[in-house]
């Protein structure tokens, strides 16, 4: 029986359930905090540098899209591509988009959370800003889409196909599409769009997704599932509704998810298991994270999706956030992100997913276990992190 502290236990739930993201939370939890007070804590001396702007004089909308997908924009923001679609607050890294009935402060709020901690995440994260928007499809992924369904059917007649791609399979002939859809220059694929009848997309302005973290905020009036990380960017709550504890945290938490979108999702979304995603945000974001000594508390590594995970959710996340310091300690951040560029280039594969025994997505496998190694250097499986994971935990 171990003896936890009780405030921390209260600190990490309160953390938890308001940084829930990725995929639906028991948001069971009570708070702790001050979240439905009227103006909790936003601060009134915000002296960030942006102007306010309506989309229909720059053209530049959250969403361009007829059907936005969750993989683009996340869960929580269809506030933002059903009704609020066309008017942001825009500053050096990134654009807010909200109801305009919301106070100018919210916008602002919302946008120095971002810039404050947008370095700290690109950083802990080990690489740049270019690197980042140079690895985040600059085309909104529906356009991608497309481009690579009219390959796999050797539609556009600009393009060179392989000379024995009549004799491919069609896994064969989808792995080439996606493939060259992906090494396209924006100005490719932008060319390719707005000359295909079509293409969900006519002009480049609706095809692109400029070099900035959209930002969509919600109106919920409660901290559980406050922010959430998606390609485009971020989703979090208005700050004059509430604001959950350890704000700056939680934003960092989430531009980290983002920057997981950009580095390793495919065209099917983020291949990372649950553990791995959460677990990466929740130690390069400073939260609270197990102690090795406990590491029998937990099998984090089992945890491929949201419907693996057991228990309190706090005591969870804290767990995924040791097995990945394992990683990181083990490998150092800069071979993390290799592998999960790695992985990025793998197309999904039905037959090879089904033919898996392990659940994780067959991309994340090959890479891990090629790339990954234990902390005595010797390789690391996958299979091996979720059979020994605890012996290797005795050992670290
Ligand atoms: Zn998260």
């Amino acid at each position: 029986m171990k003896l936890i502290n009780k405030n921390l236990i209260l600190s990490l739930v309160t953390i938890i359930t308001l940084s829930a993201c990725g995929g639906g939370s028991d948001e069971s939890t009570t708070q702790t905090n001050n979240s439905n007070t009227s103006n909790p804590g936003i601060s009134n001396n915000t002296t960030i540098t942006g102007q306010f702007l309506s989309s229909n004089d720059t053209g530049k909308f959250y969403s361009t899209e007829q059907m936005p997908s969750y993989q683009q924009y996340g869960k929580n923001a269809s506030h933002c591509y059903q009704s609020y679609n066309d008017y942001y607050f825009e500053t050096e890294n990134t654009m807010v988009f909200g109801n305009p009935d919301l106070p100018d402060t919210d916008f602002k709020q919302a946008a120095q959370w971002v810039e404050n901690n947008f370095n700290t995440a690109l950083t802990t994260m080990a690489i740049s800003k270019a690197e980042y928007f140079s690895n985040r499809y600059s085309v909104r992924l529906v356009g991608l889409k497309h481009i690579r369904n009219q390959l796999s059917s050797r539609y556009y007649d600009t393009i060179d196909y392989p000379n024995n791609f009549d004799a491919l399979t069609y896994d064969q002939q989808v792995d080439w599409a996606t493939k060259t859809a992906k090494s396209l220059t924006k100005n490719e694929a932008v060319e390719l769009l707005v000359n295909d009848p079509y293409s969900p997309f006519q002009t480049e302005t609706q095809t692109v997704l400029e070099d900035k973290i959209y930002v969509c905020l919600h109106e919920k009036n409660t901290t559980n599932g406050w922010g959430e990380g998606s390609l485009s960017g971020i989703t979090i709550g208005a700050p004059s509704l509430a604001i959950p504890h350890e704000v700056e945290k939680i934003v960092t938490h989430e531009l980290i998810h983002t920057i997981q979108h950009a580095l390793s999702a495919n065209f099917e979304g983020l291949g990372l298991p649950r553990w791995y995603s959460e677990g990466q945000a929740v130690l390069l974001s400073g939260m609270e994270v197990a102690k090795k000594s406990d590491h029998n508390e937990y099998d984090p590594t089992l945890v491929v999706s949201y419907y693996d995970e057991t228990g309190d959710q706090a005591i969870a996340y804290s767990h995924y956030g040791l097995a990945y310091q394992y990683l990181k300690d083990a490998n150092g951040q800069p071979s993390i992100v290799n592998m999960m560029k790695d992985m990025k280039r793998i197309t999904y594969n039905y037959s090879q997913q089904k033919n898996s025994t392990l659940k994780e997505f067959h991309g994340y496998v090959e890479s891990f276990d090629k790339l990954m190694k234990q902390t005595n250097a010797s390789t690391l499986t996958v299979q091996q992190y979720r059979d020994e994971y605890h012996a290797l935990m005795s050992a670290y």
